[in-house]
């Protein structure tokens, strides 16, 4: 194959098969548009790559006009689905300006003043302004993580090869008079090779997001209780330890709360698993605003819940397992019939020396079965630690 012809078709078919690859994965994850954006502009890449090539019947510089209009498109459409991937808002009248700006001062050094010099530049510097806005961006963002930073260092190398390799490659080149011998020249050649580069580590690097993104979900999901929304046994396990050891690093005092929902069985036989489904619900809602953004809220199974609460001691975790036991007892529920009401027993029992996440969980444990016993509805306080208390008793108050 002639190397002319093999370089230029380097770009439109590494773009062909992103292009595919962004399709496969939007298919995959369709709630995800920015991936289907990404493949809408490597299939642009492609064609204006192909149509800079190859001359259609409309003439050379219809064509060229047109392929110019496609890589636009494509540009805009690119930067678009990186900033909307970052959470960011679209900057899309930037993008369009710069876009529409850089086509018809194409046009004008085409049609008018005939430069191609001057096409060149101008269309460049569109494409490295639309990629720079992309760079500020991300720049907010970029020390969220080592993706966004790679991503911040990528845009801006690419706007900055948009912006000054055409000043290099015509200051060493010289002037471009006509497209003849074009696709051999400098400016073509490294064109195309930065190109299929910048474009190559672009896309790894949000295939790498995407990665991320999936196995943060997998992970989000391997911790919450898909019912409730809160952490399952295991994420409250992992987040409860770690609040208790910032608090004993801090000095600060911390409390537990365990709540288990009184006769579920019998509410479940006589109402259905689906109502019973909608208490737990209804009663991990309220434990979550009892937590606050501090507090650390799970469902360990079953009807059974468990807050961490930093800062509190044992009064303040009372009162708020009371207020919360008072809210719930006092609510119809949905799906229930209205003079039905449901209530919850509550153990407390607030961190003594260095007791760690299971001594405090036995501890409230041994609090919710006193109040279990002496007739639910209720909450009842571990003051002691078991160890220390020589009787073995642990001190249980009730509220
Ligand atoms: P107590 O007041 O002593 O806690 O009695 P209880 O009936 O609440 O306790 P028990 O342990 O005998 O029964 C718990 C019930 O919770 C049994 C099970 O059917 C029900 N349950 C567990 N998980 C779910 C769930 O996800 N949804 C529904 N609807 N019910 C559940
Ligand atoms: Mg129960
Ligand atoms: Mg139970």
């Amino acid at each position: 194959m002639h190397t002319d012809l093999s370089i230029s078709l380097l770009n439109p078919l590494i773009s062909l098969v992103l292009a595919m690859s962004f399709y496969l994965l939007w298919r995959y994850r369709q709630d995800r548009r920015y991936l289907a954006a990404l493949a809408l502009a490597y299939v642009g890449s492609s064609a204006g790559f192909l149509l800079q090539r190859f001359e259609l019947p409309i003439g050379l510089d219809l064509t060229k006009l047109f392929s110019i209009i496609i890589f636009t498109l494509a540009t805009i459409c690119m930067a678009s689905a990186v900033v909307a991937r970052f959470g960011r808002r679209i900057p899309l009248a930037a993008f369009v300006t710069l876009g529409s700006c850089g086509v018809a001062a194409f046009a004008w050094f085409m049609f008018v003043e005939p430069s191609l010099t001057w096409r060149i530049y101008m269309l460049n510097f569109a494409f490295g302004g639309i990629c720079l806005i992309v760079a500020a961006e991300i720049r907010v963002i970029a020390s969220k993580g080592q993706i966004e930073k790679l991503l911040l260092v990528l845009s801006t190398l690419t706007g900055l090869n948009f912006l000054l390799r055409p000043l290099i490659a015509i200051a060493i080149g010289g002037d471009y008079q006509s497209y003849e011998g074009m696709q051999s020249s400098l400016y073509w050649t490294s064109t195309v090779l930065s190109h299929a580069l910048l474009s190559l580590l672009i896309a790894l690097t949000l295939f790498a997001a995407e990665a991320q993104d999936a196995m943060r979900q997998l992970k989000a999901e391997s911790l919450t209780d898909p019912l409730s929304g809160l952490l399952n046994r295991r994420g409250f396990e992992a987040k409860a330890s770690m609040l208790l050891d910032s608090c004993a690093r801090s000095n600060l005092p911390v409390a537990l709360v365990i709540a288990d929902l009184d006769q579920f069985k019998a509410l479940n036989d006589k109402h259905g698993h689906a109502a019973g489904d909608r208490v737990i619900v209804e009663f991990s809602t309220r434990l979550r605003m009892a937590a606050g953004d501090r507090g650390v809220a799970g469902r360990l199974g079953g009807e059974e819940f468990a807050v961490v609460l930093p800062l509190a001691d044992p009064g303040a975790a009372r009162l708020l397992a009371e207020a919360v036991r008072a809210v719930f007892a006092a609510e119809a529920i949905d799906g229930l019939p209205p003079d039905v009401r449901v209530t919850a027993s509550f153990g407390v029992a607030a961190r003594s020396g260095d007791e760690g996440l299971s001594q405090l969980m036995s501890r409230a444990d041994e609090a919710l079965y006193h109040a279990k016993k002496s007739g639910r509805d209720s909450v009842r306080v571990s003051y002691q630690r078991r160890s220390e208390d020589p009787a073995g008793q642990s001190g249980l108050q009730t509220a």
